[in-house]
């Protein structure tokens, strides 16, 4: 059986930041992951990262920015902590190598966002975080780690209290293994593939999240699901943010600039949330092209800075929309694009058992609150994941050496072995269709008590059926059937906890808005939501918000 110091599952930024942090300190690091490393989702991200740098600009200003994006339900104290830390982190990036654009005097280029006060996003073209990715990547090399590449985690082990390993399963040969940790860093990334119009890779099933809920982590803030407002039509691939923070513009049918409804101030800039409501509301009272989309008009900014500065989104819009950003509008409509919630976590990545630590888009610490700004999760992951990394480190000097017993393999795997052993049964990919159209119908921008109830009966008859499910292929080497079976289970698992609390939240907050319920209500309200698995579905308590300075008030754009 391996054994390691700590084992980070996830090599996106989070994981990899996490790791660098733990072999910094001494420890024997593994990384297991069920995808090469630079094949993770944080390379698709575009727009850039968001650090208070330059004289004009002010941690106070960015910290205010977030608390006020987050609807306050962000915790103040770690969110000053987070920008605080947000200018070293871009900094140490630079000299790993990350070749960020400049500006004309050779400063770090920034570009505006949505919800932010300044144009405060450090950026890499349209290709940010495969930036990021490949200069932590290569500087991570010159480290000494184990690497587990493709590789699933299955289970987490937790036994007396305290994590004792994971059982993780090897695409290339088929074999399911333990390996024995004294800790484990659970950074693997979002969960956007619960739904079906979403820009998340479809890697991103929240495997790590539904692990930590299954041996008792508490989820934190889970109905809080971000909309981007622009993705390409049918293919949902994302439009990035830097679009209209290079002065992009959102028109209707009419030919109207509709955002100056909705947000008089900072127009296309607003909030990600209130974008696409304003987007879906044009749509819904007519005003949209038929089909049901808007217009992103790039057009006025010429040639050369949209094909310097956005040189993707010309790639997307030529090849998967048949449109030239330079001469024609792109058609955009939301799609699902980042989980707010996840495994529920302080500052230094613990969550509630001793042992298990989590970070980017898997973790909740709560820095985003209701409402994430565009340029804060990738600056997440390294913030955070580094916080992790140290923090497990720390526990790892005293913890205990670690057992793991033939028993915990059989348990993990026996339910794995029916599936492929049923000569009849419910197709995985069948019940992960359903339960996609279930929550883009039902658990979407607008939300109203009526969907959510039959969203929760849906994805409950999901859940039994799925005790049926059958992988039919028996191939030992790269079973996607397989793969694609546990992440349905996972993703069931999840879909059921948003809703739940959805169902809960009878008010109107960041991403989540209630029809019924259309008012923010911080008397009842102003709390985070943390699910724990019961035998009979999520059990929902609640803890206070950290708030600082910053009182809650109306959010205005
Ligand atoms: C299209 C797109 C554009 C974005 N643009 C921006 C942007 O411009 N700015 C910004 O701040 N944010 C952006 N975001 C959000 C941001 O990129 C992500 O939140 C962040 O990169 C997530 O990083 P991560 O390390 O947590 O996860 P990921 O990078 O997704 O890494 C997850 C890792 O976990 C591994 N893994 C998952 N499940 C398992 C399992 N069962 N077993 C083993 N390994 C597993 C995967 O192999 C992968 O290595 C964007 C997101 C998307 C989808």
């Amino acid at each position: 059986m391996q054994r390691h110091d700590v084992v980070v599952v996830g090599a996106g930024l989070a994981g990899q930041r996490a790791a660098l942090a733990a072999i910094t300190a001494g420890c024997d690091v593994a990384i297991l992951t069920k995808l090469h490393p630079l094949r993770s989702h944080s390379g698709a991200a575009q727009g850039g990262i968001n650090a208070a740098v330059g004289k004009e600009d002010s941690v106070e200003t960015h910290t205010y920015d977030t608390v006020k994006g987050s609807d306050y339900l962000g915790d103040q104290d770690a969110i000053e902590f987070f920008c605080k830390a947000a200018g070293p982190t871009v900094v140490e990036m630079e000299h790993f190598g990350t070749i960020f654009s400049r500006s004309e005097d050779g400063s770090l280029a920034r570009r505006p966002f949505g919800g932010a006060g300044f144009p405060r996003t450090i950026y890499a073209a349209d290709r940010t975080g495969l930036a990021l990715l490949q200069a932590l990547f290569e500087h991570l090399g010159t480290q000494p780690y184990t690497l587990y590449e493709e590789w699933d985690l299955i289970e987490v082990v937790v036994r007396d209290g305290r994590v004792q390993g994971i059982v993780a399963f090897d695409r290339k040969s088929g074999e399911f293994a333990e390996i024995a940790a004294k800790a484990v860093v659970l950074a693997t990334g979002p969960a956007g593939r619960i739904y079906g119009r979403t820009t998340n890779a479809h890697s991103c099933t929240g495997d790590g999240i539904a692990a930590a809920y299954r041996v008792g982590s508490l989820l934190k803030d889970m109905e809080f699901v971000q909309f981007h407002p622009t993705a390409l039509l049918d293919s949902g691939i994302l439009i990035t943010e830097g679009a209209r923070g290079e002065g992009g513009i959102l028109k209707n049918a009419a030919g109207e600039q509709f955002m100056a409804k909705y947000a008089p101030h900072v127009l296309d800039l607003a909030s990600r949330d209130v974008v696409s409501r304003a987007i879906v509301t044009e749509i819904q009272q007519g005003r949209g092209f038929p089909g049901g989309y808007v217009h992103l008009e790039l057009m006025h900014l010429g040639k050369e800075k949209i094909e310097s500065r956005l040189q993707e989104i010309c790639d997307f819009g030529r090849n998967f929309a048949g449109v030239d950003p330079v001469t024609q509008p792109i058609p955009v409509t939301p799609a699902q694009h980042y989980m707010m919630g996840g495994i529920g976590t302080n500052q230094r990545g613990e969550t509630n058992i001793l042992g298990l630590y989590s970070a980017g888009e898997a973790a909740c610490v709560s820095i985003h609150g209701a409402n994430r700004l565009g340029g804060n999760s990738l600056l997440e992951t390294l913030v955070f994941g580094r916080q992790s990394g140290e923090a497990a480190a720390a526990y790892v000097a005293t913890a205990p050496t670690p057992v793991l017993a033939e028993t915990d393999l059989d348990h993990a795997v026996a339910p794995i072995r029916s599936m492929s052993a049923r000569s009849d049964g419910e197709d995985p990919l069948q019940l992960r269709k359903e339960m996609q159209a279930t929550m883009d119908t039902l658990v979407g921008i607008y939300r109203t008590a009526g969907d959510l109830a039959e969203a929760l009966r849906q994805i409950r008859a999901l859940k039994e059926r799925f005790q049926r499910v059958r992988v039919a292929d028996v191939s030992q080497h790269f079973n996607i059937n397989l793969t694609d079976a546990l992440e349905t289970g996972n993703m069931l698992e999840l879909a059921e906890v948003i809703i739940v609390g959805a169902i809960a939240r009878t008010e109107s907050r960041g991403a989540h808005a209630r029809l019924d319920y259309p008012k923010r209500d911080d008397a009842a309200w102003l709390k985070h939501t943390l699910a724990g698995r019961g035998a009979d579905g999520p059990t929902l308590s609640y803890a206070p918000v950290t708030i600082t300075r910053f009182e809650p008030k109306e959010r205005v754009y």
